[in-house]
């Protein structure tokens, strides 16, 4: 078999018509207005409130900052029980907010925080679960309500992969009391960069705006030490025309994951999530395999460099879990991540966008079929 021409990277972004963004970028200029709660950001917010049917949202340079604002807005503090399987900003912004990570293991099927292992580590420092959609599926949401409820804990998800999935007709925002997204160039849905808040509190608003910049009220008044995180003009001009094509972007990613499900779900030591429940929409985000060794005959690892030879750069999301990390080895670990740490040794997310040819989805399902 041959290698590919040019490399498949695990994902690439999506550009779309120029002429589309180029028609904006016309207004942009008649109005020569470019950042600071311009017209189109103002235009982009209604559309996204449309698409996620609710008023109750904030809009940010970035998913990061969002969920560094969303922990400070609301007030917590102590101990946040969070995952150790997902990307290290999810931690970062406990950390920025000096509240202290508790890791806890995640469930085998979809990798999401396990709801049966999370009531044992709430102490009387608890103020909040910081759960994520990894990969876009949907957390084990009843449970975790439940526990959020009869604990008084915050329930708050790090939706930054969940853009587009639906849970019982609804889109996946109106889960928990507040949801982060994120609008980065490498996820499903973008804006170059960017992030926004949903939440239940309609309050919470007026103090994420401050918040988001410098905490200005007025002209002449500052009401708290905010930072800079606003969305311009630019990225809310991009989000408006990628959120056209949203039913292009999942519609392809489902045919990726599909034609990927199909030719591997038999191979020896491959193995998928089981399909989403009936009522989720789920948006077909990420790709992730389980490689095991033993049946495969092959160790994750000399999978990953074999891709390599071919031109494919698949990745091993999320590997090494966060509390490997050197800025987080300190953090005491009082359960055991047995399941995380399983699952990070043998993950593997495959190459998925909207422009993979159906062809190389195949080229790819054949090299791991012929190793
Ligand atoms: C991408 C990502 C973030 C950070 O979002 P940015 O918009 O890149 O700041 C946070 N959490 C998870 C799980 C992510 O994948």
């Amino acid at each position: 078999m041959e290698k590919f021409e040019k490399p498949i990277y695990v994902t690439k972004p999506f550009m779309p018509p120029l002429e589309e963004f180029c028609e904006g970028l016309k207004e942009v200029w008649e109005n020569q207005w470019l950042t600071n709660n311009g017209p189109v950001l103002g235009r982009y917010r209604e559309e996204l409130k449309n698409y996620f049917e609710t008023d109750n949202i904030c809009l940010f340079n970035n998913g990061t900052l969002a969920l560094q604002i969303a922990l400070q807005g609301m007030g917590i503090s102590g101990e946040v029980i969070t995952t150790p399987f997902t990307f290290v900003a999810t931690t970062h912004a406990l950390y920025w907010n000096k509240i202290r990570p508790v890791f806890c293991d995640i469930e085998p099927d979809y990798f999401t925080l396990d709801p049966e292992k999370v009531e044992e580590l709430i102490t009387p420092w608890t103020t909040a679960i910081l759960a994520v959609h990894v990969f876009g599926r949907p957390c084990k949401l009843n449970a975790l309500a439940d526990i959020a409820k009869r604990h008084n804990l915050a329930l708050i998800y790090d939706a930054a992969h969940a853009f587009g999935g639906r849970v019982n007709g609804k889109p996946i925002g109106h889960y928990g009391d507040l949801s982060m997204f994120s609008f980065h160039a490498t996820k499903l849905y973008h804006s170059i960069e960017g992030g926004m808040l949903t939440f239940k509190d309609p309050g919470l608003a007026q103090t994420f705006n401050y918040l988001k910049n410098f905490g200005f009220k007025s002209e002449t008044e500052v009401v708290m030490p905010g930072t800079n995180a606003k969305m311009n003009e630019m990225q809310a001009l991009m989000g408006s025309v990628v959120l056209n094509y949203m039913d292009h972007l999942l519609a392809k990613r489902k045919q990726v994951y599909e034609i990927y499900k199909e030719r591997l779900q038999d191979v020896p030591g491959i193995s998928f999530s089981p399909d989403s429940a009936p009522n989720v929409d789920y948006n077909y985000a990420y790709v992730p395999i389980l490689v095991d060794e033993k049946e495969f005959g092959m160790s994750r690892d000399a999978l990953y460099e074999k891709f390599k030879e071919y031109n494919v750069f698949a990745r091993r999301y999320f590997y090494p879990l966060l509390n490997e990390f050197a800025c987080y080895q300190s953090v005491s670990i009082s359960k055991p991540l047995t399941v995380a740490n399983q699952v990070a040794e043998k993950v593997l997310t495959l190459p998925t966008y909207a422009d993979l040819e159906e062809d190389d989805v195949n080229k790819i399902c054949d090299v791991i079929i012929s190793v």
